[in-house]
């Protein structure tokens, strides 16, 4: 008998702490986001499609070094590298992605490349739209990730 009432009351008690969340959110405040009309609202940490970053003298962060492509495990970054020249200097670095496309038909948002960037070239943005009925669209080229050049500062003499 006694074990019975034991069985009964851990039964109740799991019962309990499992609806807890439940129970919580059922008498909370109801949030609904009415995209498309209004912007959506994001947390910070949302994994969107990806931001190829620029420094503070507008270079591109990108070095070329395949760290990102490496650690993908969906295989979906494919990158060219090239050599900066002294009348051509795209990044800080000895080379910078010439090409650098990502495949979003095979993108699982994991952020396995923002974490192996060396140099934070590679972030999440908020950019969540890309339903499209052409699936040759979903392969993002550098032009289409890369920050617009709003930071450049002027070179100095
Ligand atoms: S988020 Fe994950 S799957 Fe998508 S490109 Fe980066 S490493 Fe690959
Ligand atoms: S995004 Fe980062 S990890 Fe990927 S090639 Fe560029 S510098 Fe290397």
């Amino acid at each position: 008998m006694a074990s019975i009432l034991r069985e009964v009351t851990e039964t109740i008690v799991t019962l309990a702490k499992g609806f807890r969340v439940t129970f919580r959110n059922m008498w909370g405040k109801t949030v609904t986001e009415n995209y498309p009309e209004t912007p959506v609202h994001f947390m910070p940490r949302y994994r969107g499609i990806h931001v190829l970053q620029r420094d503070e003298q507008g270079l591109e962060k990108c070095v070329g070094c395949f760290l990102c492509s490496a650690a993908c495990p969906a295989n979906c970054i494919y990158i060219e590298a090239a050599e900066n020249t002294d009348a051509t200097r795209i990044s800080a670095g000895e080379r910078y992605a010439r090409v650098y496309n990502i495949d979003y038909s095979r993108c699982i948002f994991c952020g396995y490349c923002v974490e192996a960037c060396p140099t934070d070239a590679i972030t999440h943005g908020h950019g969540f739209e890309l339903a499209t009925y052409d699936i040759n669209s979903l392969i993002y080229r550098k032009e289409q990730l890369l920050q617009p050049e709003l930071h450049k500062k002027p070179a100095t003499v």
